[in-house]
């Protein structure tokens, strides 16, 4: 079982939306995290259970990014909204920092999500479960 957290900026959320709904099977078996707003559409709309955070502009980016430093996730899925102006960009910013910190999978698009998680399915992503957990200082 992975550890995987859903972000959706606003304009993007409709999306995030319609990929969960796409690959519902596949997220099925993980462990599924996520922002307050895309979280609860995301629990309305496919069912599937989630652990939710504060929304993004109040810390969710920053809690996700806890459990980076943590190196307890395995993947992110990030719709970024290239062009709004974020007024926690700088929470956004340091979320896919960590992300490249712990060499965690991180797709920022719709494309790049695609194969992220068909890699999940086919087991790509199974030497996560040997690193995961492991801190910068161990
Ligand atoms: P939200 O946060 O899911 O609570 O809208 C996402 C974000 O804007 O980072």
């Amino acid at each position: 079982m992975m550890e995987i957290a859903l972000i959706a900026h606003d304009k993007k959320k409709d999306d995030m939306i319609r990929f969960v709904t796409a690959y519902k099977n596949i997220f099925l078996p993980h462990k599924l995290y996520a922002t307050g707003t895309t979280g609860k559409r995301i629990m309305e709309e496919t069912n599937l259970p989630v652990h939710r955070f504060q929304s993004g502009p109040y810390g969710g980016d920053q809690e996700i990014g806890a459990l980076i430093a943590k190196n307890k996730l395995d993947m992110v899925i990030f719709f970024r909204d290239p062009l709004t102006a974020q007024p926690h960009e700088p929470d956004v910013s340091a979320l896919m920092r960590l992300c490249d910190v712990y060499s965690v999978p991180l797709a920022t698009n719709m494309g790049t999500a695609e194969v992220l998680i068909r890699g999940l399915q086919k087991g790509d992503l199974a030497w996560r479960s040997i690193t995961r957990g492991e801190t910068k200082n161990d």
